[in-house]
């Protein structure tokens, strides 16, 4: 079974474009969605968790997200640390899944699959494109969030030309019609590998 990476800056349109493949009978992990629950359901990680920020980390037994946030946005230091707790229990989690699977192949979809060395566990990797004005305007609409707060989302994240690079396909994320066509013709591709 071929695992696909999906990747893509924050409001390309992974899980857009992953919903896409989904019907087409593709299943689609979600690493982001995944390594939240993971935050609740795992008692190891909210332990470690605990020891790295203190009890602030969790209020009510709830993640604390502003406050990792915080923490970790200026400081690459504990960011490295807390990933580095939660990106092997990703990891396992995927694997565990991938074995209930019986597709021909599957899609893995993190925002920083790249970033976080992911990619080289996908044997293709497909990266979703939109220029930064679009993405902006999407995010601050569905997260109502202010330019700023995504900007700096942007800029933490590997640029366009970066992701284009490395990746084997890109997806161009404007128009809808164009984004099923690409979909498709990408499926066809993999489905008779
Ligand atoms: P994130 O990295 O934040 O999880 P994402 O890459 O998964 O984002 P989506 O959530 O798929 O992106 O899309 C971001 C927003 O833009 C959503 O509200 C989605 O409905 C909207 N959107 C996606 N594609 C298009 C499009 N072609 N035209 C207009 N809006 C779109």
């Amino acid at each position: 079974m071929l695992v696909i990476g999906l990747t893509g800056g924050i409001g390309s349109g992974k899980t857009t474009v992953g919903k896409l493949f989904e019907s087409l009978g593709i299943p689609v992990y979600s690493a982001d969605q995944r390594a939240k629950d993971l935050y609740q359901e795992s008692a190891e990680l909210k332990t470690q968790v605990l020891e790295l920020f203190g009890d602030k980390a969790y209020i009510a037994g709830e993640l604390n997200r502003p406050f990792l946030a915080k923490k970790v946005f200026n400081d690459k230091i504990l960011l490295n640390k807390l990933n580095s707790l939660v990106h092997p229990l990703v990891r396992k989690d995927f694997q565990d899944w991938k074995s209930k699977q019986s597709s021909k192949y599957v899609l893995r979809e993190a925002a920083i699959l790249f970033e976080s060395n992911t990619y080289k566990d996908c044997d293709y990797v497909i990266t979703v494109y939109a220029p930064v004005e679009e993405r902006l305007r999407r995010v601050m609409l569905r997260d109502q969030a202010d330019q700023n707060q995504v900007m700096s989302r942007i800029n933490n994240q590997w640029t366009d030309e970066q992701r284009r690079e490395k990746a084997d396909f890109e997806i161009v994320n404007l128009d809808q019609d164009l984004l099923q066509h690409q979909v498709r013709q990408i499926h066809e591709y993999l489905i008779n590998k």
